[in-house]
């Protein structure tokens, strides 16, 4: 667990991103490890083209109008959302 360099929650799940995209000749470059929902959100938005044209830092992509309304919204959600699938029995109310 660690945390995302992108929204910052902590107790995520990280992987890691290229800030060059690999296939743009980043595969040695400066990465920074983001949550699985921010790395998907990234390159769900964007191509590789538009990241090696503006996003290529941690700061352009926290300054990206789109991605700063999706940071908002998901540092609001909790950190194991995604992972946890099971129900847990504290759940069921009678
Ligand atoms: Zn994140
Ligand atoms: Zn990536």
């Amino acid at each position: 667990m660690a945390v995302c360099e992108l929204c910052g929650r902590s107790d995520v799940e990280t992987t890691v991103h290229h800030l060059l995209p690999k296939e743009m000749g980043g595969t040695f470059g400066a990465t920074a490890h983001l949550c699985i929902p921010c790395h998907k959100q990234i390159h769900a938005l964007y191509t590789n083209e538009e990241i090696t044209a503006r996003l290529t830092t941690i700061r352009e992509l926290r300054q990206d109008e789109a991605l700063s309304r999706f940071i908002k919204w998901i540092r609001k959600q909790p950190p194991t959302k995604i992972m946890k699938i099971k129900k847990s029995k504290e759940r069921r109310r009678r």
